[in-house]
């Protein structure tokens, strides 16, 4: 496998082509990330640790029978990815109340939420990812109702593989966003799955050990996110 030209380049990480036509490189970048890009930040070590994370995530969600496009670890900050054709939405599920839902509906935080639940948001920096719902989905063609109800079963599954992973680990799973695309008609887990993109708090103490740490200037976030990791046994992670 050759890695060639580099296609895109997000806050986080940059993808580039392959001589396969179906595969990318993804290359998870140091660079930090919050506000739409707005704080921007350069993290010793975070490319390293998402990298692995992502890949140690997604290959438990592909064992409990979630596909995703991950195919290998390729170097400490590199993996490679089957291509997807992306669909340009965020689909995120809450299991306790913090962040925009707080904002937007005035409830307080902290509220464990039973159902869990599931919003959709549009992928667009410069609108601020707006929430949207089924019919913005369909009205607009970024994906047919068959997919729609794909993805909310993929990421609702999801849910109950990483809440009990993680809670092994002593952590609580409050909240987390993925992205899906297409592969051969199917529907695949894209993007990354790291603490980049998820919260998760302490079980016993509530402590944040996520971008919530960047976000709010907290200090510590690499660490934290080595702390996870260490919790889970990530591959290539600590001592
Ligand atoms: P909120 O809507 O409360 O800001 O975010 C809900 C969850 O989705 C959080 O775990 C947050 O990290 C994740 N999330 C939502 N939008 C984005 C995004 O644009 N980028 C990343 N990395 N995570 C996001």
């Amino acid at each position: 496998m050759e890695k060639r030209k580099e296609i895109t380049k997000g806050k986080a990480k940059s993808v580039y082509a392959t001589d396969d036509p179906s595969k990318l490189v993804l290359l998870f970048r140091n660079d930090t990330s919050a506000f739409d890009g707005q704080k921007i930040d350069q993290l010793d070590r975070k490319g390293m640790v998402n990298n692995r994370f992502n890949a140690f995530i997604m290959g438990k969600l592909e064992q409990a029978g979630i596909p995703t496009h991950q195919e290998k670890l390729l170097s400490d900050q590199e993996s490679l990815v089957k291509r997807l054709d992306m669909i340009p939405v965020e689909c995120v599920v809450r299991n306790i109340s913090t962040g925009s839902l707080c904002r937007r509906l005035g409830v307080e935080e902290g509220l464990n939420l039973n159902p869990p639940l599931f919003e959709f948001f549009l992928k667009n920096d410069a609108l601020h990812d707006p929430m949207i719902n089924d019919y913005h989905i369909l009205s607009f063609r970024w994906a047919t109702q068959e997919e729609i109800d794909q993805m909310k079963a993929l990421t609702f599954k999801v849910n109950d593989i990483l809440s009990k992973l993680f809670k092994d680990a002593g952590l609580l799973l409050v909240d987390y966003k993925l992205e899906f695309g297409r592969y051969n008609g199917k529907i695949v887990l894209g993007d990354e799955f790291t603490p980049d993109g998820c919260r998760l708090w302490d079980a016993e103490t509530r402590k944040k050990m996520d971008k919530d740490r960047f976000r709010q200037g907290l200090g510590g976030v690499v660490e934290a996110y080595e702390e996870v990791a260490l919790r889970l046994g990530v591959p290539g992670i600590g001592a």
